[in-house]
C-alpha cells in the first residue's frame, strides 16, 4: 500500500515516517508540508531521525494525492478540510488525525465519505479505543446520580481544548446514558457556577510539558470514586495505529470509519 503524509514534518508526521517505513505492506509515497517550510526538500527518512530514504519533502499536495492509495493527515482543521475535499475529487483514501474540527469543518468530511473511503479518529491508540467502549458500558450501568468529569492533559503546543480524544470519551459516556453530549457537556466553569447540574459531563483541561495525553473519566457517587485512565507514554502508538488504519482504509467502499471499524470492535 502506498501511504503518503501531509503535515510530515510535524509532531506526528516525523513519527508516522518511520511508522510507515517500519509497517510490513507500506511503502512510504511521500510526504508534504507548507510552501516555504524550513525542511522543504530535506530527505524524509532524515527528518524522522534516521537513514535517508530517498524520498524528499515537497510541497505539492496534488501531485502527491496522485501517488499515494492512501494520505494520513495530521495537520490542522482547515488543511484537513481541503485535504478532505481533494481525496474525494481525486478518490484517494485519507486517514484523519486532526482534532478540533468544528460543525461546519466536520460536514465537509461526511460529504468527502460519499466519495471515498476515510478513517477519523480523535485518538488512534488501541488503548483508547477500549477506553471508549468502557466508558459507554460504565455509563449504561451506573445511574445518574454518579457525577462524570473527564480530565486531560497534554504538551504546552496543543491548540485545542478540550481535547478530541476527552470529547470523544464525552459522547461515549452520552451514549451510555442515551443523551445528546452537547446538551449535557459543561466545558468551562469560572466564577460563581452555581451547583453542579445532574445528569452534566463535565470537562477539566490542563496543559504543560511535553505530556503526550493523559485522559481519566471519573465517575463521582456518594461515598466512593470510579476513575479509569489511560496515559499516553509517547506518539509512537498513535502513529502505529493511524498505519493499521491506512492499511486497513486503501480498497474500502466510500464511507466514514472509525479507529472501532478498524480494529474491528464495531
Ligand atoms: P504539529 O503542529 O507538530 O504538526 C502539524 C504539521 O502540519 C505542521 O508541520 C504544519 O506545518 C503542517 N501543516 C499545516 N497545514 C498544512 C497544509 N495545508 N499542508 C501541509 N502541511 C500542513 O502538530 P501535531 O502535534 O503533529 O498534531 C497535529 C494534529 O494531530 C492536531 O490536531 C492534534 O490534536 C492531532 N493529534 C491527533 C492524534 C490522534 O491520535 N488522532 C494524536 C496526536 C495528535
Amino acid at each position: 500500500m502506498k501511504i503518503a503524509i501531509v503535515g510530515a514534518a510535524g509532531r506526528m508526521g516525523r513519527m508516522l515516517i518511520s511508522a510507515i517505513v517500519k509497517a510490513e505492506g507500506a511503502e512510504l509515497a511521500g510526504g508534504v508540508e507548507m510552501t516555504g517550510h524550513p525542511d522543504m526538500g530535506r530527505d524524509l527518512g532524515e527528518l524522522a531521525g534516521f537513514d535517508a530514504c530517498g524520498v524528499a519533502l515537497t510541497s505539492d499536495t496534488r501531485a502527491l494525492f496522485k501517488a499515494a492509495d492512501v494520505i494520513i493527515d495530521f495537520t490542522a482543521p482547515a488543511a484537513t478540510v481541503a485535504h478532505a475535499a481533494l481525496a474525494a475529487d481525486m478518490g484517494t483514501c485519507l486517514v484523519i488525525g486532526t482534532t478540533g474540527l468544528d460543525v461546519s469543518q466536520q460536514a465537509v468530511i461526511d460529504r468527502a465519505a460519499q466519495k471515498t473511503a476515510l478513517v477519523q479518529a480523535a485518538n488512534y491508540s488501541v488503548g483508547v479505543n477500549v477506553l471508549l467502549g468502557l466508558v459507554e458500558q460504565v455509563a449504561r450501568i451506573l445511574p445518574e446520580a454518579y457525577d462524570i468529569e473527564i480530565l486531560e492533559m497534554h504538551h504546552h503546543h496543543k491548540v485545542d481544548a478540550p481535547s478530541g480524544t476527552a470529547l470523544a470519551l464525552g459522547r461515549a459516556a452520552a451514549a451510555g446514558r442515551n443523551v445528546n453530549l452537547d446538551d449535557v457537556a459543561d466545558k468551562v466553569r469560572d466564577g460563581i457556577t452555581g451547583a453542579r447540574r445532574l445528569g452534566d459531563i463535565g470537562f477539566a483541561t490542563l496543559r504543560g510539558g511535553d505530556v503526550f495525553g493523559d485522559h481519566t473519566v471519573m465517575f463521582a457517587g456518594t461515598g466512593e470514586r470510579l476513575e479509569i485512565s489511560h496515559k499516553a507514554s509517547s506518539r509512537e502508538n498513535f502513529a502505529s495505529g493511524a498505519v493499521r488504519a491506512a492499511l486497513w482504509v486503501g480498497g474500502q467502499k466510500p464511507g466514514l470509519y472509525s479507529m472501532k471499524d478498524v480494529l474491528g470492535f464495531a
